[in-house]
């Protein structure tokens, strides 16, 4: 395996969450130190309630950690408060999410569910348009760019969110159990896909999966229970040196 010697793009550091107060105190994640190397898919797998969902939130700036710090892109954005006023702006700029089902707006199609990520962040129409299609394209459903959510099979349309999710070119993308919709062919070609966004984007990858047909995607595994990480958790090989090999690309 190539030995990693980049800074991490999700740092997570002694990070705790906890819902509620007093009796109704629900701890949900403790003490979590996390990183994540640009070109690396990790997994993050434990059983329903360990804190998956939870973790993902805090690392999206979707939930406020309750104490612990978050570095994203070399940037520390939360230690015991969050440093940056602009958290939608952080979002946009550094943050892809893929959901576990594809979410898309129903009353638009391919090209313009992929773009209006890229409205939102202040581009022209047309250079939004572009760089949908040109996504779609990669994601190879350009030939489904004009198809509306419902004319989609549940493979194009997880494309389509993925597609979504790489309009910003974020560094880091978080996908809550993408695959659980789709059949295991499915399922790997996703997981695929997402390597090769890691590898291209030097983007960090975190997948919340139930799904052990597909452990062998992944460069290192997180296993969470009761909200704690479990520490040994051995880094599989799957592909550091692929990554390490290819150059970036203009996507
Ligand atoms: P997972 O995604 O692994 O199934 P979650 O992160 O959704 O787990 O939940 C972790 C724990 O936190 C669970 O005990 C859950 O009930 C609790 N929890 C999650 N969200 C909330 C919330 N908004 N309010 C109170 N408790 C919550
Ligand atoms: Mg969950």
């Amino acid at each position: 395996m190539a030995e990693v010697t980049s800074q991490p793009v999700v740092r997570v550091e002694h990070l705790s969450k906890h819902f509620g107060e007093g009796a109704a105190r629900v701890d949900a994640l403790g003490d979590i130190d996390m990183d994540v190397f640009p070109g690396q898919v990790v997994g993050l797998m434990g059983p329903s309630g360990s804190g998956k969902t939870t973790l993902l939130h805090c690392i999206a700036c979707i939930l406020e950690p309750s104490s612990g710090r978050v570095t994203l892109d070399g940037e520390l954005v939360y230690e015991d408060r969050w440093l940056k006023a602009d958290l939608r702006r952080l979002r946009l700029d550094k943050i892809g999410f893929i959901f576990q089902y594809p979410n898309l707006l129903p009353f638009l199609d391919g090209t313009d569910n992929v773009a209006v990520v890229l409205d939102l962040a202040g581009y022209s129409s047309a250079t939004s348009r572009k760089r949908a299609v040109e996504l779609l394209e990669y994601l190879e459903v350009g030939h489904r760019k004009h198809a509306m959510p419902r004319q989609l099979s549940g493979g194009e349309a997880q494309r389509v969110a993925i597609a979504r999710a790489l309009a910003n070119k974020p560094r880091i993308i978080l996908a809550d159990e993408p695959t659980a919709p789709l059949d295991s062919v499915r399922a790997r070609i996703v997981m695929d896909l997402l390597r090769r966004i890691a590898v291209d984007q030097q983007a960090a990858i975190i997948v919340v999966t139930h799904d052990e047909m597909i452990l062998d995607r992944f460069d290192h595994i997180f296993r969470l229970r009761d909200g704690r990480l479990e520490k040994d958790t051995a880094p599989t090989t799957a592909a550091l040196s692929e990554a390490a090999a290819r150059p970036p690309s203009v996507i």
